[in-house]
């Protein structure tokens, strides 16, 4: 048995289209389904449905072989026990560092002015700022991080953007860019070894997939 874990909305959907060319469909959809794991066409793969940032945790212990996670789940996450072997090129955005329209960020910088930064990835952004040189107190939140500037709970946020609409619907801009983000493909590293024969081809597959993508 194969166990591939993926997370509902936006990377479910874009890995479909891989998944299909590999030869695999799933039997149920999650968004109506209330049921974790999945059965497929293939009686020796199962998809389970995990929360987008506990990809990497179940691929690490084995309790999934594969998963599909954002770059930014994965750095936050760190790496170990984990194969990256494949970047899918889907759920692309950037992981941007965004602050009040009014908020002079570049002076503030400038002055080595401490700065509030409230976030979901605190250790990118810790990595960032600290490659900068910036001194910064960072604010963990778990979502809607855009509100936190708008209340003086923070100075600047990091979060992903794609389209900007969000941040421009609350009177933000983004002022830097911390890196471009996609979905990779992990593989549990004991898993490879021992289910090489299986796993292989999948990645293959994959892989053929993104190079070629069906129209
Ligand atoms: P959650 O709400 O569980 O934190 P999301 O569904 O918002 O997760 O995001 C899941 C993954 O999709 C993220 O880890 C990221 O890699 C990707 N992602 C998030 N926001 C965007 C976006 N605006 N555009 C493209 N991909 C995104
Ligand atoms: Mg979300």
């Amino acid at each position: 048995m194969i166990t591939i874990a993926l997370s509902k909305g936006r990377i479910f959907d874009e890995t479909v289209p891989l998944l299909k060319a590999a030869g695999i469909v799933a039997l149920e959809n999650p968004e109506s389904s209330r049921k974790l794991i999945l059965a497929t066409n293939r009686r020796e793969v199962r998809l389970i449905i995990v929360r987008a940032s506990d990809v990497p945790t179940y691929v690490q212990y084995g309790g999934a072989d594969l998963g599909v996670a954002g770059k930014d789940v994965l750095d936050e996450h760190g790496s170990a026990g984990l194969y990256q072997p494949l970047d899918l090129n889907i759920a692309r955005c950037r992981m941007m560092v965004a602050v009040r329209k009014d908020f002079d960020y570049a002076g503030a910088a400038r002055r080595g002015a401490r700065l509030k930064v409230a976030t979901k990835y605190v250790q990118t952004a810790r990595e960032h700022f600290a490659a900068k040189g910036m001194h910064v107190d960072l604010i963990k939140l778990y979502g809607s991080m855009e509100l936190a500037p708008l209340v003086g709970l923070a100075d600047a946020i990091v979060d992903l953007v794609s389209t900007g609409g969000t941040l421009k619907a609350n009177n933000l801009v983004a002022v830097e860019e911390i890196a471009p983000v996609s979905s990779r493909l992990v593989v549990n590293q004991a898993a490879l070894k021992v289910k090489r024969e299986m796993i292989q081809p999948l990645i293959a597959a994959f892989a053929r997939a993104v190079a070629a993508p069906a129209g």
